[in-house]
């Protein structure tokens, strides 16, 4: 049996990140840029002013025989616009944040610190000196033509895109997300429209990975349910093979097992694990043709944490992430975990920050079967193998789902 962590390195080891391409900036975010990002250009790509105010000689600033110097106002300056003028020895000009410069001056003072008769003045009084370059934001102050702002990896979030819009990318050379099929397997399994008849069971497990799927930054692509066949194994795997990567769900465990390996084995390689945790003990690795297959147990409860543990750092390497891992932090447990459980027990948990720490509440039932104790769960608690038990107040680790990969 291998530990989570074996298997894990074991997918990770046969998962390259998928081809590269440009997509609009407006579909970049949460993916990993591909190139390093060289500013071309000297951002801001003029010296503007900081503030609204008058753009004037430092020279000028400074009193004259204990009162404010009175200078001449020659003009205006907006933003988007250009002055025509020069800003000469006792003249100052109107500025307004974020517009350039005008030739002559060598500083702004703010409105605040000035007197003048409303918005169209002729005069202007400076009521306080000040220094050359004051609330002048210099070319090239944010970026160099020429500097590395991003580097290749990285992950592109609002910021990123930001920067990248300041720079004129409109698009975005990315890694591409994963194509990703979902193939539910089990002669018991009926799509979510279909009444309840006697033996079945509605398939939530497709629509949980597909949400999931999502969320991790991939495409879904439903397929449906296989039956419990050869055949219709056979046929759902080859339209699964046109995708990135094939998830499936069921089909797994002891008994049923060899179907899928029987498949698998024909049509490309197969591993299969049992692994040292609860829940989710049978998980399928392999490939068919050259497509990575990760074959998740049924069980619902099942389904979702291996998705966690396994599928989501395995889409996250194709997109070319280097952040894989879910965080964990020590959480106080705070109703305990009595349950002995000999495999390594992932246990549903609600963790909260409270008066200084980390605060760990578990959802009730945890069998493999209990849907609803994935509701409001955000973390779940590691309890490490060999049937350990915590006491009400004991710590743990938590494996954080609702935080960014580390
Ligand atoms: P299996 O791994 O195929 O033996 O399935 C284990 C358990 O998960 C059984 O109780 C199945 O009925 C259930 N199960 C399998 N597939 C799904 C699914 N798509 N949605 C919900 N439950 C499922
Ligand atoms: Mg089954």
């Amino acid at each position: 049996m291998f530990s989570v962590e074996e298997a894990l390195e074991r997918m990770l080891a046969s998962i390259v990140p998928l081809a590269i391409e440009r997509v609009p900036l407006s579909e970049a975010l949460g993916l990993v840029l591909a190139e390093e990002v060289i500013a071309q250009e000297d951002m801001p790509p003029f010296a503007n002013s900081a503030m609204d105010g008058f753009a004037l000689l430092s020279r000028d600033s400074q009193p004259r025989a204990g009162s404010p110097p009175r200078l001449r106002v020659i003009g205006g300056v907006a933003a988007g616009y250009v002055a025509e003028q020069t800003v000469q020895e006792g003249t100052a000009m109107r500025i307004m944040t974020g517009a350039p410069l005008p030739a002559g001056a060598d500083t702004v003072i703010q409105v605040e610190l000035t007197r003048s008769e409303g918005a169209n003045g002729e005069w202007v009084e400076i009521l306080q000196a000040v220094a050359p370059g004051n609330n002048i934001r210099p070319a090239g102050e944010d970026m160099r033509r020429g500097q590395m702002v991003l580097q290749r990896g990285s992950e592109i979030g609002p910021w990123e895109i930001g920067v990248l819009a300041t720079l004129g990318w409109a698009t975005a050379p990315v890694t591409r997300r994963p194509q990703v099929a979902i193939v539910a397997t089990g002669d018991e399994v009926i799509d979510v429209d279909q009444p309840l008849r006697p033996g079945k069971i509605r398939n939530s497990n497709s629509y949980l990975l597909e949400a999931a799927i999502h969320k991790a930054g991939g495409v879904p692509h439903r397929l449906g349910v296989a039956r419990d066949t050869v055949e219709s194994l056979r046929e759902k795997f080859s339209e699964a093979v046109q995708y990135d990567l094939i998830v499936t769900s069921g089909g797994v465990s002891v008994g049923d097992f060899d179907l899928v390996k029987d498949i698998m084995a024909e049509q490309g390689e197969i591993n299969f694990w049992r692994i040292n945790m609860r829940p989710g003990k049978p998980v399928a690795f392999g490939h068919i043709g050259n497509v990575p297959l990760l074959g998740l147990p049924g069980n619902p409860v099942s389904a979702a944490v291996t998705f966690e543990l396994f599928g989501r750092p395995v889409m996250r390497k194709m997109m070319g992430q280097t952040r894989l891992l879910h965080p964990q932090v020590e959480v106080v447990v705070e109703d305990g975990i009595g349950e002995r459980v000999m495999r390594r027990h992932y246990v549903r948990a609600r963790v909260e920050w409270r008066d200084g720490r980390f605060v760990a509440r578990t959802t009730g039932n945890q069998g493999s079967n209990i849907t609803t104790s994935l509701l409001h769960a955000n973390a779940l608690v590691i309890v490490p193998e060999g049937g350990v038990t915590i006491p009400p107040g004991g710590m743990a680790s938590a494996m954080m789902l609702d935080w960014p990969e580390v």
